[in-house]
């Protein structure tokens, strides 16, 4: 047996231990439980394998790092269907630079499906500003399917506060408002969490999502509850696994580019 092996044995006695003690006294006790006879030492909490994947970051935080699953990088949409038919995408490339939403033509969805998982896209809203209110530049991209984060050309332009760029839709407001100006690049990066539910279809724990907007929290481990829908309170109608991420075609010339995620 190698020293390596018996201390990891040694460990897991330890550990097991120690959370019969704790959970015979008190969930979050306010001092280390005693385990005696035996002595602690280092080694004991070390935790070695499995070793921590080795992953390459991008050379600024919104390139993609070397795990990550590119949607779009500017070339093409090959990684999206039409989400009303299946066909291919129907939305513009633009200077092999970024997509723009065909108003009109509906929303587009990822081929592949996700759940938890860290997002990163970028979008800008159209560059002639027109319309007011949810009218202008309103988007929205979806987890799941049925999640919507928010996306609107929230720079000077007032609306519902739980309906504004960073809002989970209808659900929860953004902390802070940190939109750019239309003909600029903004940027959300996305930790999501996705809801678990019971072997008998109900909820065991809803949706979760940090978000931060160019770069600033603006939702922090924020609850989802439940479909973001336009009208009627928001619940979990049915358990689901996996699904797509969908980008909306809410009638506005919306931008989108470089958007790339990881699975967790
Ligand atoms: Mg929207």
């Amino acid at each position: 047996m190698t020293q390596l092996t018996k201390n990891k044995g040694l460990l897991t006695l330890t550990l097991a231990a120690c959370s019969a003690a704790v959970f015979a006294q008190n969930k979050y006790p306010s001092t280390p439980p005693e385990v005696s006879p035996m002595p602690m030492k280092p080694e004991m909490t070390e935790i070695w394998n499995p070793e921590v994947a080795v992953v390459t970051p991008g050379k600024t935080p919104s390139d993609p790092p070397s795990d990550a699953i590119i949607l779009f990088d500017g070339k093409n949409l090959d990684q999206w269907v039409s989400a009303k038919n299946g066909g291919p995408a129907p939305w513009k490339i633009v200077n092999n630079d970024h997509i723009e939403v065909v108003p009109g033509s509906g929303d587009i969805k990822t081929k592949m499906k996700f759940g938890d998982c860290q997002l990163h896209i970028e979008f800008s809203a159209p560059d002639v500003v027109e319309s007011a209110g949810q009218g202008r530049g309103n988007s929205g991209v979806f987890f799941q399917d049925r999640y919507e984060l928010q996306v609107l050309d929230s720079y000077q332009n007032r609306t519902y506060r739980n309906g504004q760029a960073g809002s989970i839709y209808k659900d929860h407001a953004p902390l802070v408002n940190a939109m750019r100006g239309p003909l600029e690049w903004n940027s959300y990066d996305v930790i999501y969490t996705a809801p678990r539910f019971k072997s008998n279809g109900t909820l065991d724990s809803p949706a979760r999502i940090t978000v931060l907007h160019n770069g600033v929290l603006i939702q922090n481990n924020t609850v989802i509850n439940g479909l973001t829908l336009y009208i009627g309170l928001h619940h979990y109608p049915e358990a689901h696994g996996d699904d797509v991420i969908h980008l909306q075609d809410h009638g506005n010339k919306t931008q989108f580019r470089n958007i790339w995620l990881r699975k967790l």
